[in-house]
């Protein structure tokens, strides 16, 4: 058990004391996702955060589809949950459950909260139901089949199993409070009636039971001690606890705790948002590189363990808050930074010509591939040659003030090989520049403001033959609006949440790049190379994250804050 490494939280606080006083001989905890969508990056907190209890208080965790709902759940949704969760690196061994698996046993301790007076069946229309309620302020009023006797629920209870009545014409209700403060125990519906297909059980049942009874049933089912959710539970876990009470559940009784739910800026998390998005065709499917999903968080090349630090570091807490972006980036910083080459790619080159070498100029350089520590990932080598590229930001007819590369009469240093001077350029009829001439220098000749011998600024490049084609796509952020409601989606979208590099040029040992091998590209970020590459074709490199101080505006994006 690490605990201690871990930092503390209220949640790891309440399982020392349950523990502590003997509540629970371990710790078992659940991920119940409903099958209705992907998953997002809201859901791997709660993974990270229900596995990463296990795994620290030795305890384990089980997957459970919450499938109490026939209508919208499918078997599309129930494969990508279970490779997203391997994905990110947790285990449920051979412990997958479905609470449509317990609806036998639901139904018998429905009979059986009837015969013990706790629940009733209820005529009532839904429109009723509404009218009946009360409001936040004012108490409900009791149903006038409250007084029903349990034989005669009990009976009509059956009929609604045998699929005797209509949706809508009865529900099962526990016996709780009309007046209670709490609107969730104002006689809440324990059944209802759906004449649906359901994805596992088929036709078999055309009643089913409602989330918060399902809920805390299949968690003391399964003997899970900590159950985990997202604060908008807090009202319900009265009732959560008066279910397992009223049908003597032996105890340890499953605990319910409410976290803060994952809000990130600039994107949408709602199931409901992210599937309009990918319906509507504004994004290219539920992978589509800068959606939240987990899906299309892997395809843009962000590592598990990356997102896993994320989770850890913005922690859990008892207050809804929004998370920046930059904390994601970040993570994804940390964790590649020491994991990956350094490489060149140029993404919208611009050809150089070295004018003072020969024809067919060619020379060598040995340049390691992780230059902080040169023997940790080898070396590579280079080619410098009489043509070549680099960034057309990199170059400027006219710099702009503090504008430090290459302009006419200005000198630059060409990373890991000379310095180069230039001396001229070319435009096209468009009168965009079409190649820069320069020399090639042994040593800078130039002098800074002070007089001193300048110390020009590193660019990068690529040998223009020798160089290799590629497509890298720069992603930004999907919205550009920091909280978006996903409602307004044509004034809330960044139009330019996808700028894709045709043209982009890579150095000549990027030809064994695989599919999801990631490099970091100097001065321009962390790419992946995207899964559905096309065979043959030039290889897709999507952009995980820019590099914190390495890009310094231009082509590839805004630049990152810190967070
Ligand atoms: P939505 O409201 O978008 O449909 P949901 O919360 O209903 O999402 P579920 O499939 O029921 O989605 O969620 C499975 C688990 O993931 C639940 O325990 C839920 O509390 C948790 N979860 C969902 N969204 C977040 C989030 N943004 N942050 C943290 N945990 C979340
Ligand atoms: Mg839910």
């Amino acid at each position: 058990m690490d605990t201690e490494e871990r930092p503390k939280n209220f949640i790891r606080t309440f399982i020392d004391e349950d523990l502590a006083s003997s509540r629970y001989p371990g710790v078992a905890t659940r991920f119940p996702p409903e099958p209705n969508g992907y998953l997002h990056i809201g859901h791997a907190k709660s993974i990270c955060l229900n596995f990463g209890l296990a795994r620290d208080y030795g305890g384990h965790t089980n997957l459970r589809f919450d499938d109490t709902n026939p209508a919208k759940e499918e078997t599309e949704y129930v494969d990508s949950i279970q490779e997203d969760v391997r994905w990110l690196g947790f285990s449920w061994d051979d412990r997958i459950y479905y609470a449509s698996d317990y609806f036998d046993r639901l139904y018998e301790c429905a009979e059986r909260l009837i015969g013990d007076g706790w629940a009733y069946v209820c005529d009532l229309s839904p429109s009723e139901l509404r009218s009946y309620r009360g409001t936040l302020t004012g108490p409900g009023r009791d149903s006038p089949f409250r007084g029903r006797s349990p034989e005669e629920s009990l009976d009509l209870f059956r009929r609604m199993r045998a699929g005797e009545f209509e949706e809508g014409a009865r529900s099962l209700r526990a016996r709780i409070d009309m007046a209670s403060p709490n609107i969730n125990m104002r006689d809440p519906a324990v059944y209802r009636i759906k004449k649906a297909e359901h994805h596992r059980t088929g036709s078999k049942w055309v009643i089913y039971p409602m989330y918060d009874y399902a809920h805390c049933v299949s968690d003391a089912i399964e003997g899970i001690s900590h159950s985990i959710c997202t604060l908008e539970f807090e009202d319900h876990r009265p009732l959560y606890d008066w279910f397992l009470e009223k049908l003597g559940w032996p105890r340890p009784r499953p605990r319910q705790i409410e976290f803060a739910r994952l809000n990130l800026e600039y994107t949408v998390m709602s199931k409901r948002r992210l599937l309009q998005l990918v319906k509507e065709g504004t994004v290219d499917g539920w992978d589509d590189p800068r959606l939240p999903t987990v899906a299309a968080i892997r395809r843009r090349g962000f590592t598990p363990s990356s997102i896993r630090l994320f989770c850890e570091r913005i922690g859990v807490a008892k207050k809804d808050s929004w998370i920046e972006l930059e904390w994601l980036e970040k993570a994804a910083r940390d964790d590649l930074n020491p994991a990956v080459k350094r490489v060149m790619a140029v993404l919208d080159p611009v050809k150089v010509v070295l004018e003072n070498v020969p024809e067919g100029f060619s020379r060598a350089i040995d340049a390691p591939f992780f230059p902080d520590e040169p023997g940790r990932m080898g070396s590579r080598e280079l080619v410098l040659t009489k043509e070549i590229f680099i960034e057309r930001d990199d170059f400027m007819v006219e710099p702009s003030p503090g504008f430090l590369r290459l302009s006419p009469g200005k000198e630059a240093r060409l990373r890991w090989a000379s310095y180069v001077k230039c001396l001229g350029h070319e435009t096209d009829a468009d009168g965009r520049v079409a190649l820069v001439r320069c020399e090639l220098l042994d040593a800078p000749t130039g002098l800074d403001k002070k007089g001193r011998p300048a110390r020009p600024n590193i660019i990068h490049w690529v040998p223009a033959a020798l160089s290799l084609p590629a497509s890298c796509r720069i992603y930004d952020r999907l919205f550009k609006v920091p909280r978006p409601t996903g409602e307004d989606l044509a004034s809330e979208l960044n139009p330019e949440s996808l700028v894709v590099r045709d043209g982009a040029r890579l150095e000549p040992s990027m030809a064994s790049a695989a599919p999801w091998e990631r490099f970091q590209f100097e001065r321009l970020g962390y790419f992946m190379v995207d899964p559905g590459s096309p065979a043959g074709g030039p290889p897709v490199f999507n952009r995980v994250v820019a590099l914190k101080d390495g890009w310094k505006g231009g082509a590839a994006g805004a630049k990152p804050r810190r967070p």
